[in-house]
């Protein structure tokens, strides 16, 4: 019995190409490998290709213009003409390589900045406020209509940022101003809305993911009035406002906005939607579009359960008003599962990525619009897997859960800290007296040059034995010793050679993880990223950075400092398991470090830093979550930390982040040294450090290693008195902002003397 007509959607979906030869195409064009025309052709030929897989599956409303050659909201800044001064831009069409410009950076222009988008780890082109009033240089979304509808006879609903969102991402609009500045963007919205209902567009889809940030009804009032506006411009317009990654911070505000389909989050920020919509109603004759299979995971949806949540809403939105869809844009997720037959077959049966997300969502919407026997045995059989799945023994590891129970019960008891933090320092000052005032130190990473990155390739191909690999790894071991010893820095680290990513190896090397061979997901540009699958128990098999650590040990009398990479940094930059809480993977992973620390410390290593450069980035979008998720980052790293004896000095290092409403969190995990990164991190960290005191050993990054230029002594010095302004100089370190790995040799050893000069001469002064 047909219940009504169930539509599917998707709001957005990769871009990479199968074979990521999107990629391929943008860096052979960079390379002068493409012409223009070429990259054109093949851009298209990708665009269409995805066009057709969403039709051929039966998706209704199928998305245009979410197609990118480089970033989607790069393309709205082009859109408007919001090119910066330095570009040189003097109006007319916007050209690739004006774009690629923007985002990549000129001979004589800086490139736009880059930041991640929400939660997630894609990085957007960050649009700059000049002053000057956008324009429409082309309506990009009817162009990719277009193009679906003459190729593919595809009625494409056009996908773009939306007015309120956008703008409140461009930086450097003067206080006060902006709400002036959305008046004229929604001027220029309008054009391209009335521009596409002309044509005959019947739908086209507003993100506002800033409607799940912080919303003040100024705020909302600014937001209505752009979308009624909006209204007026296309009034015959479907438009279709799409909110992701959490719940709406004011949903009643939300629906009413004048427009005819929200879109909400039914997977992050659910329960909160789902309050919300219960207790607002829906205005009649809208249309909801449910977001509920989880775009941001690669896990199998139970739909079953979906199906029985959707009814359950029934009486609040009837089920002809229903559209369902993925939470957010695909993007986030590789495109199929279907080639990764390396992979155990429980494994794989698990997994479902943007192509396998789409098909749920047909599956589920085909049901719900008239369920048939089959229909209903397809939910059923998801219901099963997903329960099959979650019981799956390969999973388990009943002794890691048992031990991390105790762990945790143990924590709760003593607060989790090791002896008090005077104590261990002055243990650690018995164990290395002759460490000098202000320790210069690096993070961990020296040079991958070619060579060293072609050897790791060798041998995991097969083409070196372990021994071969072992003996080149101690040979650069063994010369770095030398290089740092030469240039007098007083904590030596191995160099990382063996790793090709700092979570990869740990993943590589704990039970509970397995690797795809492709599951790429864009990162930036042109750059993906494969992230790890924990996808169980996580468990220490043996340990995972003794040997090399060890061995650069044995060459010197100087520490060593051993390096790991902390439990919820390996957990933000990995796709994780949804049957159990992420809190319980972080203690897992935080316990297999435990162990290693004991092995390092074992081994007579008496350094052990425990990096976090990601703790930042896995912060929730709304302030009650993210006092939760900070509780727990605290104590995973307490639990890889504190079983560590007093004259072990834990070290940690942060980067890429804001810093200032984390000295507290800082403070709490309770390292004996923290090094952090300053020069890119936004915000003044010295400014940070006078207001609030920080007792525990820190190191400011004292210069910027993402750039090859190399430092002054001047300006590392008078780096460092600044920073002692504001830090007592007996807990003060010397270190480079981040790892060396990205940098050559002659560079990084140019830097650290510098480096380490400009700390002699203030340790002279002093
Ligand atoms: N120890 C790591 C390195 O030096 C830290 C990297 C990071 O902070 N992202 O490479
Ligand atoms: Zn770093």
């Amino acid at each position: 019995m047909a219940k009504g007509q169930v539509m599917t959607s998707v709001s957005g979906y990769p871009r990479i190409g199968y074979d990521r030869e999107w990629k391929k195409a943008l860096e052979q064009y960079w390379a002068g490998k493409l012409t223009l025309s070429e990259l054109e052709a093949e851009m298209e030929r990708i665009e269409l290709l995805r066009l057709a897989k969403l039709k051929e599956e039966g998706i209704d409303f199928i998305p245009v213009n979410d197609f990118s050659w480089y970033d989607h909201v790069l393309d709205m800044t082009a859109m408007f003409g919001l090119i910066p001064e330095r570009f040189g831009y003097e109006g007319g069409p916007i050209t690739a390589d004006l774009m690629f410009a923007l985002a990549r950076g000129t001979e004589t222009a800086v490139a736009c900045e880059m930041t991640k988008w929400f939660n997630t780890n894609y990085h957007y082109i960050v649009p700059e406020w000049e002053g000057k009033p956008p324009v429409l240089t082309e309506n990009r979304p009817l162009a990719s209509y277009r193009r679906a509808k003459e190729k593919l006879g595809i009625e494409g609903k056009p996908v773009l940022v939306g007015p309120y969102t956008y703008v409140r991402f461009i930086k450097g609009i003067p206080q006060g101003e902006r709400r002036q500045v959305l008046d004229q963007f929604a001027d220029v919205y309008g054009r391209i809305l009335h521009e596409l209902e002309a044509e005959g567009v019947s739908c086209v889809q507003l993100d506002e993911p800033a409607f799940v940030k912080p919303m003040t009804a100024d705020d909302w009032q600014a937001a209505q009035a752009v979308y009624e506006r909006l209204r007026l411009a296309a009034p015959g317009l479907t438009i279709w406002v799409q909110t992701y990654f959490d719940s709406v911070s004011g949903l009643d505000s939300f629906l009413q906005l004048p427009v005819d389909v929200y879109g909400l989050d039914f997977v992050h920020g659910e329960e909160r939607n789902e309050a919300a919509l219960r207790q607002t109603g829906i205005p009649s004759g809208k249309r909801v579009a449910f977001g509920i299979i989880d775009g941001r995971n690669i896990w199998r949806a139970d739909l079953l359960a979906a199906a029985t949540w959707l009814e359950s809403i029934e009486p609040i939105v009837p089920r002809s008003h229903w559209i369902v869809q993925p939470s957010c844009s695909l993007l986030h997720v590789p495109l199929t599962a279907e080639r990764e037959e390396a992979l155990p077959g429980y494994v794989r049966g698990a997994l479902a990525f943007a192509d396998e997300k789409v098909a749920e969502t047909v599956r589920l919407a085909a049901h719900l619009s008239e369920p048939t026997a089959e229909s209903a045995a397809l939910l059923e059989a998801s219901a099963a897997d997903v329960l099959a799945w979650r019981e799956e023994p390969a999973r388990k590891r009943p002794h890691v859960v048992e031990a991390v129970e105790r762990l945790i019960r143990d924590a709760e008891a003593d607060g989790g800290r090791r002896a008090p933090y005077e104590q261990r320092r002055a243990a650690q000052r018995r164990r290395w007296p002759e460490l000098p005032l202000l320790p210069t130190t690096t993070i961990g990473s020296l040079p991958q040059t070619a060579e060293i990155r072609k050897a790791r390739l060798r041998f995991r191909k097969g083409e070196w034995s372990a021994g071969a690999y072992e003996s080149f790894l101690r040979q650069e071991i063994e010369r770095w010793v030398r290089i740092q010893e030469e240039i007098g820095i007083d904590v030596l680290v191995h160099g990382e050679f063996e790793r090709t990513d700092m979570v990869e190896y740990f993943g590589e090397k704990l039970d509970g993880f397995v690797f795809t061979k492709f599951g790429w997901v864009q990162s930036y540009g042109s750059r993906c990223v494969k992230p790890p699958i924990l996808y169980g128990d996580v468990a220490f098999r043996e340990a995972m950075t003794v040997a090399e650590t060890a061995y650069a040990q044995s060459l010197t009398k100087r520490p060593v400092k051993g390096m790991l990479t902390g439990p919820v940094t390996i957990l933000n930059w990995s796709f994780v398991r949804d049957d159990v809480p992420r809190e319980q993977c972080a203690y897992q992973l935080a316990y297999a470090l435990r162990q290693e620390i004991q092995e390092l410390e074992q081994a007579g290593i008496g350094m052990i830093q425990v990096d976090e450069p990601a703790v930042k980035e896995g912060m929730p979008l709304k302030a009650e979550d993210a006092a939760r998720y900070r509780e727990w980052a605290v104590l995973a790293f307490l639990l890889a930390t504190n079983g560590a004896v007093p004259e072990t000095q834990i070290h940690t290092h942060m980067c890429y982040c804001d810093f200032s409403d984390m000295v507290e969190t800082i403070r709490r995990m309770d390292a004996d040294v923290i090094s952090l990164e300053t020069a890119r991190s936004g915000g003044d960290m010295v400014d940070t450090l006078r207001k609030e005191r920080y007792e525990l050993g820190i190191g400011l990054g004292v210069y910027d290693i993402h750039s090859p230029r190399v430092p002054s002594v001047g300006e590392i010095e008078r780096f460092i008195e600044t920073a002692l302004t504001v830090l007592p100089a007996e807990s003060f370190w010397i270190n480079p902002d981040c790892g060396l790995k990205t940098r050559n040799e002659p560079e990084t050893v140019a830097a650290l003397k510098h480096m380490v000069e400009a700390t002699v001469s203030v340790r002279q002064a002093r």
